[in-house]
């Protein structure tokens, strides 16, 4: 099977049938090609149902899992999105494909700048890097209609809720190092309300309101 195909078997076999709707979701999962954000040596476990290391000690989620995740952020196509965790890039490039522009923080310098060569190559010109610390948000570009932290996290920090605009949706793997939940958040006439979904496992979320490094 080329890409292509592997793409399309990924979407009937991993998505479809646990429950992904969102056509533009699916559409976004068909196209984007995932063996470009991993190493060359690993290329044909990309489309396979699981998270794949990265460099630096990191994850690329699993398929189904930067489905849900994107699906829970009901993106229509003009929104501004704001994603901490940039890792491979993957995400963003969903997200790119779903939304009008997007900001995406990583802590670790080469990450966000091999991320930024394949935006490149791949032409996405509405995603915006930046290396630093996202527990403090982007206060320069906010507010944002859509928040996603890709990283475990004991709390979604209240800097993150307040960068996000009235109307807004936030999403994150909220829990303990070692076992997480997906907490999705809506902002909706200054009230806030919190559904629970999946469970899951990330890496930590690292920064001055995730946790300390010498926790890790
Ligand atoms: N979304 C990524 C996967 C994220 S893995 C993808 O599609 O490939 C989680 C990433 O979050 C790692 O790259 C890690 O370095 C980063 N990270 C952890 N703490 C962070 C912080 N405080 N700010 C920005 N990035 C952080």
């Amino acid at each position: 099977m080329g890409f292509r195909e592997l793409r399309e078997f990924m979407v009937s076999t991993q998505l479809v049938p646990r429950g992904i709707k969102d056509e533009r979701v699916l559409n976004a999962m068909r196209k984007v090609p995932r063996h470009l954000f991993v190493d060359e040596s690993i290329q044909n476990k990309a489309y396979d149902d699981m998270a794949l290391p990265i460099s630096e000690g990191q994850t690329i989620s699993q398929p189904y899992m930067v489905a849900i995740m994107t699906e829970l952020l009901e993106l229509k196509g003009n929104e501004k999105v704001l994603e901490i965790g940039t890792g491979s890039g993957y995400q963003a490039a969903i997200l790119a494909e779903l939304s009008k522009e997007v900001y995406t923080i990583e802590r670790v310098d080469v990450l966000a700048q091999n991320a930024e060569e394949r935006f490149l190559s791949l032409g996405y010109t509405n995603i915006h890097v930046k290396v630093g610390d996202g527990t403090l948000g982007w206060p320069e570009e906010a507010p944002f209609d859509r928040i996603m932290i890709t990283a475990a996290t004991p709390k979604i920090p209240d800097v993150l809720m307040e960068q996000l605009s009235e109307e807004g949706i936030i999403i994150a793997p909220v829990g303990d190092r070692f076992s997480q939940q997906l907490l999705k958040c809506t902002k909706s006439s200054g009230k806030y309300s919190d559904e629970y979904h999946t469970p899951c496992i990330f890496v930590p979320l690292i920064g001055k309101y995730g946790w300390q490094q010498e926790d890790i």
